[in-house]
């Protein structure tokens, strides 16, 4: 059983402030302690993969950690976090926002947000976080032409390869998928996608519809504890 973490923004803000989008640096440093004091390793998306195709050994407590959106202050703040404790993750970019500032929480009540530069992407890459792809323009795949989800995927998926030799990794916009966006996200290359369904990826799950948890500002500690699936 695999459970896959899934956050948007990380900033030092005050651990109570409830900012959209947005887990509290001192809250996502508590959790991530709290996971490597229970022994738990984090997988690459590859990985991942690997054990839920059968390929790979199963066993030991596991989880996968990912970013939506491509935000920089991830890089800035989580990722020096994570390899502090030894720990790895995916971004999930959005290519045609790479080094720009969009306002997509604004109208929620949230902030604007920065997106990691393709320099930045490539030093987090060198340093062993997966770069994945979350479309050219952040668009609902299940509401867009043909012709545009292909685009969308495809694309996406090139400008990644381009800068940084690889991407095999997809999370779908808003979690939105149906079986066309799935056939498209496949015949792009990717190896998996992540969706926005809560639960735990057991051997079988279909690699392109992966679970995830998902973790917000309004996530205790009791309750991430039950999204890695520790009920104790
Ligand atoms: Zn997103």
């Amino acid at each position: 059983m695999v459970p896959i973490l899934m956050y948007h923004a990380v900033l030092p803000i005050d651990a109570t402030a409830k900012v959209r989008g947005t887990v509290p640096l001192a809250v996502f440093r508590d959790q991530i302690g709290w996971l490597a004091r229970r022994g738990y390793r984090t997988l690459t998306l590859d990985a991942v993969a690997e054990r839920l195709d059968g390929s790979g050994a199963e066993g030991g407590r596991c989880v996968a950690i990912t970013f939506d959106d491509g935000y920089r202050c991830v890089l800035e703040h989580a990722f020096p976090v994570l390899a502090e404790f030894g720990m790895t993750a995916t971004l999930f970019v959005v290519t045609g926002a790479v080094g720009t500032t969009t306002d997509w929480y604004v109208a929620g009540g949230g902030r604007a947000f920065e997106h990691a530069g393709w320099d930045e992407l490539e030093r987090a890459a060198a340093q062993g976080f997966t770069i994945g792809s979350h479309t050219m323009s952040h668009l609902s795949l299940v509401t867009a032409s043909d012709t545009a989800v292909a685009d969308e995927v495809g694309a996406s998926r090139e400008a990644i390869v381009k800068r940084l030799g690889a991407c095999d990794h997809f999370a779908y916009p808003f979690g939105a998928h149906g079986d066309a966006s799935v056939a498209a996200v496949q015949r792009a290359g990717y190896r998996s996608a992540c969706t926005t369904e809560a639960g735990f990826n057991r051997r079988g799950q279909p690699l392109l519809r992966l679970r995830r948890q998902s973790v917000s500002r309004n996530t205790t500690a009791g309750r991430f504890r039950r999204r890695v699936g520790a009920w104790f």
